[in-house]
């Protein structure tokens, strides 16, 4: 097999513990008997629901409308009735308005739903218009609408067409069991993006510990077009701008995008949701997630409805033991949380529960000034003045170190021997910068308008 090899500087070497799930099947999840759509769960605009409450829809249904050009519909997971359109715990932690939808677990398809063989007598605005159509969003967990990412700005070209199969965080496989369960359909949605963004050519990124994934990915991809890399095992491979900088060998600059390099990066899930929403005309309802951590009684790799509460998969789990910290989404980029009873959305990869062991709980001491933080950042800044700038709120201080380069990846915070809580500091740092200038930008047009009343 002819591959390439590439890697990038900086970064962390995990505990990587996927040997929990990497072996398991993908299973079916039983069926909720609710489910719950918050109309957030996509970066951009909210949702606006199409549905009230008492109404009947069916399986696949759209049931809210997008909120502008840069949001998405959201379609049913399940058949049965719409029950309450009320604010409910989002996994972000606040409350928002949500569609709550009982089961009648006939799985009662809507008629929209319709297979089709050809797509290359398509437009690449058509099939645009059914991506956003199918409520597609990037499924690695950043959730910004697909469309948009197609929709390349006058001027720009793309060089390098990415599809990111790093999966570096810790603990998640489902994107290496949706390799090896479906390498056909994403190679299939691959082509479509190809043929959206009118390139002849793909680049494949793969950790070299998916060896399984590698093989299969590699026959089905053969008769395309493709250079495949396989790529170091190392934290945060996976992060645009770095597997960017280790396939297309370009820096994305500070406050740019990928396309500004000729880049850009789909993930693989994202991709999979393409094909099926253009050749099944299945809109995305449904995701593999990973539940797993030393506090899960049996892990597990599921194909899960979206909207499910999280408490009903874990009851599949058979349930949690001595479990110390939940965590949506990966142990790195996730966030804690302490009720289970929120739902699955789009882009959630991963439920884990760990032991004390494993979340480490320790408290923070005093920095030794070792630099270790400065060594594992992949963005090439200095998190520990980052960290001390923001705790003494000096945020103009935070920004002139590049508070806002901070991609908020934990490496520094996973290496740091003495646990300091860097991340959570550039976090408040970032927000800060983030007001001000927004202050300033409304101060600025507040002036222009009063001095063109003058
Ligand atoms: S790794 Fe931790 S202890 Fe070392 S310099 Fe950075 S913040 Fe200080
Ligand atoms: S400063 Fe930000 S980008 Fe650098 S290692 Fe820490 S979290 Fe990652």
């Amino acid at each position: 097999m002819d591959m390439k090899r590439a890697t990038f500087k900086g970064g962390a070497h995990l505990r990587y513990n996927k040997e929990l799930t990497s072996g398991l099947p993908i299973i079916k999840s039983t069926p909720p008997k609710e489910v719950i759509f918050p109309v957030s769960m996509h970066l951009g605009a909210p949702s606006k629901p199409i549905v009230a409450v008492g109404e009947q829809v069916k399986l696949g249904q759209k049931i809210a409308e997008p909120g502008g050009f840069v949001s998405v519909p959201i379609h049913s997971s399940v058949s049965g009735e719409v029950v309450a359109i009320e604010p409910r715990i989002h996994p972000n932690g606040q409350r928002v308005l949500s569609i709550v939808i009982k089961n009648d677990e006939q799985e009662t398809m809507d008629e929209s739903i319709r297979p089709r063989e050809n797509y290359k007598d398509l437009s690449g605005k058509e099939i645009l218009h059914l991506i956003q159509d199918a409520g597609i969003v990037g499924m690695g967990g950043a959730t910004f609408p697909t469309h948009v990412k197609l929709s390349i700005p006058e001027g720009k070209k793309v060089e390098y067409l990415i599809l990111n199969v790093a999966e570096c965080e810790a603990y998640l496989t489902n994107d290496d069991a949706l390799m090896q369960r479906n390498a056909e359909e994403i190679i299939r949605g691959l082509e479509i993006v190809m043929h959206v963004l009118g390139v002849d050519k793909a680049y494949i990124g793969i950790e070299d510990n998916k060896p399984q994934a590698i093989q299969t990915m590699y026959e089905s991809a053969k008769h395309l077009n493709i250079e495949m890399y396989s790529l170091k095992t190392k934290y945060p491979q996976g992060s645009e701008k770095h597997i960017i900088k280790a396939i297309a060998k370009r820096e994305v600059p500070s406050g740019k995008l990928p396309i500004d390099v000729g880049c850009v990066v789909f993930n693989v899930a994202t991709i999979k949701a393409i094909h099926d929403a253009v050749i099944c005309g299945m809109p995305l309802i449904e995701r593999v997630v990973t539940i797993t951590g030393c506090g899960i009684t049996e892990p597990r790799r599921m194909d899960v409805k979206i909207g499910t509460p999280i408490e009903h998969l874990l009851e599949q789990c058979g349930g949690f033991h001595d479990a110390e910290k939940f965590i949506i989404g990966g142990p790195m980029m996730g966030f804690a949380h302490y009720s289970s009873d929120i739902p699955v959305l789009k882009g959630g990869s991963g439920i884990l529960l760990l032991s004390a062991e494993e979340a480490d709980l320790a408290p923070p001491k005093d920095c030794i000034r070792c630099a270790r933080c400065v060594d594992a950042c992949p963005m090439g800044l200095m998190p520990l003045m980052l960290s001390n700038t923001s705790e003494k709120g000096d945020f103009d201080k935070a920004e002139e170190y590049h508070a806002l380069d901070c991609i908020e990846c934990g490496a520094c915070a996973y290496v740091c021997p003495a646990k300091r809580m860097l991340v959570s500091n550039i976090r408040v740092a970032k927000k800060e910068i983030l007001v001000k200038r927004k202050q300033q930008a409304e101060k600025k047009e507040a002036e222009k308008v009063k001095g063109g009343n003058n």
